[in-house]
């Protein structure tokens, strides 16, 4: 029959989930959650005293190893971390997607969507940045291949990094708002060491728009002169735009996400931005990336909040993905919040030594057990 998983502390923000539950699983659906279910000719998994969240969703991450000059091998990287759906933030554009799609995303057990590079080139390169010759920038094919690809882009990237767009400034911006408003998608931007200052790319965004990598430490960021957030950012928020982590190797400091956690102004999404890269250096992946931030104070239930129900949303499948309500699919994640001295790493050599972790014990993917920790 199914799977019972008994005894769990599960926690489902998005569907008011919290306490000991056992969820049961069966054709790969989830079909209960309450206290105390029998058998009733299920397999029972024993995952007393471990946390239960629906399947984990990284809505900034990279694959296409070998093509792009980021990516590790997905599945490996995900169903030991509790990731059931990946989406890749802009590793091919117009020009390259369809190898990413025949290659990676249509062989891949994780779930996965991509953004589509506003760059037909997507991130082949990145000594030579992607927008280094604006013509890249090619709305029409980008709106060819999100047409074509619908059932996996659920956007448009764009990086603005000075280095990247150079003299384009925000034009490369206001091509990736036409091509998403085109094919009904959203934009997701990169605002590591913009061309401007915030306000003036957020100016360009659209309700429902990405934010990713806020937490930077490179050039103009969130923060005024006094160390606030700014009224602009707070005011984006208001109308819809999300705040997305997006750490990669580059983008989080701590001393800015502090400030911002300080002043409540909590990640929306909590995303690695993983790459090669990133998972041999400080990002690790995304169990790891959301320790930081519950480590830093933002509440458990608003962290694994961030990494479900609202991606979740993001991508356009409130209540079907990223929630443990009864009728969606059964993609859980287990782990144990494990107490003790950890060690983590911004992405500018800053060093917190802190006392919570979260420690992949078991991963369902459509209601089957994908991977499990080795004696657990
Ligand atoms: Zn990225």
């Amino acid at each position: 029959m199914g799977l019972l998983l008994k005894g769990g502390e599960v926690l489902d923000p998005g569907a008011g989930l919290a306490g000991r539950l056992d969820v049961r699983v069966r054709d790969g659906l989830v079909t209960e959650v309450a206290a105390g279910l029998a058998a009733d000719g299920d397999a029972v998994l024993d995952v007393g005293g471990a946390l239960v969240v629906p399947g984990l969703i990284d809505l900034h991450a990279h694959c296409f190893i070998g093509a792009s000059d980021f990516g590790p091998r997905t599945d490996d990287v995900a169903r030991a971390t509790g990731v059931t759906t990946w989406v890749d933030g802009g590793s091919t554009g117009a020009g390259t997607f369809e190898g990413m799609r025949e290659w990676v995303l249509s062989r891949s057990r994780v779930r996965m969507y991509a953004f589509l590079n506003i760059s037909a080139i997507g991130l082949m390169y990145l000594k030579i940045g992607e927008l280094n010759h604006l013509a890249y920038a090619d709305v029409d094919a980008a709106i060819g291949a999100g047409r074509d690809h619908a059932d996996l882009i659920v956007g448009i990237k764009v990086r603005n990094q000075l280095e990247v767009v150079g003299d384009a400034g925000v034009e490369p911006l206001r091509r990736a708002v036409r091509a998403a408003d085109a094919i009904g998608g959203r934009v997701m931007i990169h605002c590591t060491n913009p061309p401007v200052p915030m306000a003036e790319l957020l100016a360009l965004l659209r309700p429902g728009d990405i934010v990713s990598h806020f937490l930077h430490g490179r050039g103009h960021g969130i923060l005024d002169d006094a160390g606030q957030v700014r009224r602009e950012v707070r005011q984006a928020r208001e109308r819809g735009v999300l705040f997305d982590v997006a750490h990669g190797r580059m983008h989080v400091k701590f001393p800015i996400a502090r400030a911002a956690l300080g002043q409540g102004f909590y990640p929306d999404t909590i995303s690695s931005d993983l790459t090669l890269g990133g998972a041999a250096g400080c990002v690790k992946d995304l169990p790891t990336t959301m320790a930081k931030f519950l480590n830093l104070g933002m509440p458990l239930a608003e962290v694994v909040r961030a990494v479900t129900a609202t991606p979740a949303k993001a991508l356009g499948r409130a209540g079907r993905l990223g929630t443990l309500a009864p009728g969606a699919v059964a993609d859980v994640a287990v782990f144990r919040l494990e107490s003790g001295a950890f060690e983590f790493e911004d992405a500018h050599g800053e060093r917190m030594t802190a006392p919570r972790r979260f420690a992949p014990e078991l991963t369902l993917r459509a209601g089957e057990v994908w991977w499990r920790r080795s004696g657990a």
